[in-house]
């Protein structure tokens, strides 16, 4: 027992972030970071606010914010940027729940929803998923429940189509419906233009994954005016300068490269079929993807044991000890040279254990 934590946290469970090792070079396919770095324009654009690292940054993040509605088709009054999306995901639990407020989310998701709950004593309702992992969309129907749902889902990687989110979305009228898009730009069809017609949708999204960015904690939400100011009284009783002054300016640079980004997600949306088809080959079962990452189980050895062997050769995939998904890897989608370093290890694992076992 501590001695000083409040008793209040006493029995809460912290996430458990993937491993970020810097003990040596690893092939690291298990934080579903880009491969790719950040366009050139963003480098210049954080060297150039760099100087003016003594002075606060916009709390506001107008020129950021502005940006992002640009993109998105939006008012920049509907974008909430964030430090990260984990922080807009924090604020929600905190600004839309409580003890009656309870929040609904998919048994197997991302792992951050549960320990938000938990922190703000929200009561957590945790819908199973169907037996092939997918969200059944009609669970959440009408529920009159708060509701998140990461589209794809984490770390099955699975998608469900727009019609369904706005099914989910149109039954619930008086509870938020947060639409967690962290992977939706490697093949899924954002929510984005339901929030114009519903005013308790919620999509988030993130810098972290398809705009390289994940080292500069970037994140947003669009919504409705008035949701978005329920979020700001949480973010300005808590950090009004949430977003630094680098991380707005890489923001803005992003944005403003969309076809490079664009660019790479085609390379890792391609990279992903080629990895699924070898592993495939290999006798895996692998869920179908629309992420930057893959969910599969391998033949003849363990989730666990393929994980700790890759690690000994220096690839990092991640590993869930958790009932239903602990015979399952997640894979995350590097470049093509890491795919087949990846493949050309799992292949050796193979080889190694069948000598063993003669
Ligand atoms: N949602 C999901 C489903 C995720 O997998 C992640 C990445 N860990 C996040 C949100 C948070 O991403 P970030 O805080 O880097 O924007």
């Amino acid at each position: 027992m501590s001695r000083f934590l409040s008793t209040k946290y006493n029995t809460l469970k912290a996430y458990t972030p993937g491993e970020q090792p810097r003990d040596r070079r690893y092939v690291k396919l298990n934080t579903n970071e880009s491969p790719y770095p950040p366009d050139d324009g963003v480098l210049a654009a954080v060297q150039a606010e760099a100087s003016a690292l003594n002075l606060y940054c916009d709390p506001t993040c107008k020129a950021l914010k502005e940006k992002i509605a640009e993109i998105y088709g939006v008012e920049a009054e509907n974008v909430l940027p964030v430090n990260g999306s984990d922080e807009i995901l924090y604020f929600s639990f905190m600004a839309f729940c409580d003890e009656s407020r309870p929040m609904a989310f998919p048994d197997i998701s991302y792992g951050f929803y549960p320990v938000y709950a938990d922190i703000n004593r929200v009561p957590k309702f945790e819908i199973p998923l169907n037996e092939d992992f997918s969200v059944d969309y009609r669970d959440y129907c009408g529920l009159g429940k708060n509701i998140v749902i990461a589209n794809p889902n984490a770390p099955t990687g699975l998608c469900l189509p727009l019609w369904q989110i706005e099914e989910i979305v149109k039954t619930n009228p008086e509870n938020v419906v947060i639409i967690d898009e962290a992977y939706i730009d490697f093949g899924g069809e954002s929510a984005v233009p339901l929030t114009k017609k519903y005013s308790n949708l919620l999509v988030v999204q993130t810098f972290s994954k398809s705009r390289s960015l994940a080292g500069a904690r970037l994140g947003f939400g669009i919504a409705c005016k008035e949701l978005i100011a329920d979020l700001n009284t949480i973010k300005y009783s808590t950090n009004p300068y949430n977003v630094n002054r680098m991380t707005q300016a890489a923001g803005i640079a992003a944005l403003n490269a969309n076809d490079y980004y664009t660019e790479n997600c085609r390379k890792i949306a391609e990279t992903r079929e080629y990895t699924a088809s070898m592993l495939k080959k290999m006798g895996f079962e692998v869920l179908e993807s629309k992420a930057n990452f893959i969910f599969a189980k391998p033949k003849g050895i363990s989730g666990e044991a393929l994980y700790s062997a890759l690690k000994e050769k220096g690839v990092l995939v991640r590993h869930f000890a958790k009932e239903r998904i602990a015979d399952y890897l997640r894979i995350s989608i590097g470049t093509r040279e890491q795919t087949d370093i990846l493949i050309s290890s799992i292949k050796e694992i193979y080889e190694e254990k069948a000598r063993k076992e003669k």
